[in-house]
């Protein structure tokens, strides 16, 4: 383990390169000085609008993509550094993506038994018939699918949407992995059925003692599945903190901005009146300095001459402006 730490990015960068003529020299800033740890059994939520960099900041981590500089680091090892098929295979093991989509991320064609065996199998974590339908059963009661044998011989089309997504994360824990990574689990669900997959996955954390990276456009949601908060805008972390800290004593404009647009008066997350001009801005040729300062109300001229440090105001509590 990494000084007590499950997962630590440092100064994380992932820039793509733009295609076509026109293009050249043109890339999307999709993550720019990341940095954050995940310790063990603790959950983070990554927070942003679309188009903020989240997913890729997990899909960096989860291997999808290289990142250009700084470093990925899981249980003391950095994820570049492995080269053979082998360290893949465990690190695949170990950190588990959950998709968005509980309509595309299952092959049509197989049974859930076996979209649920094959990674069991791949990872050789079953010795025999019998363990292997022990793993089956327990993992499909754990996710709420009982009784499991009715589930296992079914295809994905024969279960609702709500269903399907448990099967999906039935899937990412069948190979007891130390981190989910959770791309925006809930979000194509029905509103009626995210509560039930929300306290699914709290009740299968405690249960098997994993880490999540929660990622999600919905502070509420953080709120609720996470201990600590980072908030992403246009490729960077503006704040990270306690999540209490960081939704009740939000200091960045952008936060406070994201708060006041949260539409959830049962969550808690009381209206505040913050002005903001813009949308948020392309990842292509991003704004200079702060990347929030051609919308920010409290933009002075500095403001686009450097990008602002990440600072601790203290207990954890990290913003990235000039005002903190
Ligand atoms: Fe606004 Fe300046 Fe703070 Fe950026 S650094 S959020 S522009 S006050």
């Amino acid at each position: 383990m990494n000084g007590g730490y499950a997962l630590e990015l440092r100064s994380v960068r992932k820039h793509f390169p733009l295609r076509g003529l026109m293009a050249r020299g043109r890339f999307v800033h999709a993550m720019d000085d990341i940095g954050f740890s995940l310790g063990a059994g603790e959950s983070l939520a990554l927070v942003g609008e679309s188009g903020s960099g989240k997913t890729t900041t997990a899909s960096v981590i989860a291997r999808l993509y290289e990142h250009d500089s700084g470093s990925v680091v899981v249980d003391g090892e950095e994820i570049a550094a492995f080269r053979s098929r082998a360290e893949a295979l465990r690190y695949r093991k170990k950190v588990q993506l959950i998709f968005q989509d509980p309509f595309g991320s299952l092959n049509p064609t197989h049974t859930i038994r076996q979209i649920l065996e094959r990674p069991i199998l791949i990872h050789g974590l079953a010795k025999g018939k019998d363990e292997l339908e022990a793993r089956l059963r327990e993992i499909l009661e754990q996710v709420g699918l009982s009784p499991a044998g009715e589930y296992l011989r079914r295809f994905p089309h024969e279960l609702s949407g709500g269903q399907r997504q448990r099967v999906n994360i039935a899937r990412g824990f069948a190979v007891e992995p130390e981190i989910i990574l959770a791309d925006e689990p809930t979000s194509m669900l029905d509103v009626s059925i995210r509560m039930g997959v929300m306290n699914m996955m709290l009740d299968l954390k405690e249960r098997r003692g994993v880490s999540y990276l929660y990622i999600t456009h919905d502070l509420a949601g953080a709120r609720y599945m996470c201990s600590r908060i980072a908030v992403m805008y246009a490729g960077m972390i503006m704040e990270i903190g306690p999540t209490d800290e960081v939704i009740q004593g939000a200091v960045h404009p952008y936060v406070r901005l994201l708060k006041a647009a949260s539409p959830s008066p049962e969550s808690g997350l009381a209206r505040t009146r913050v002005a903001a001009k813009g949308e948020i801005p392309s990842l292509i040729d991003p704004p200079s300095g702060c990347r929030f300062h051609p919308r920010c109300p409290y933009a002075t001229g500095g403001c686009s001459a450097a990008v602002p440090a990440l600072r601790d105001i203290g207990g954890g509590h990290l913003v990235r402006c000039v005002l903190a």
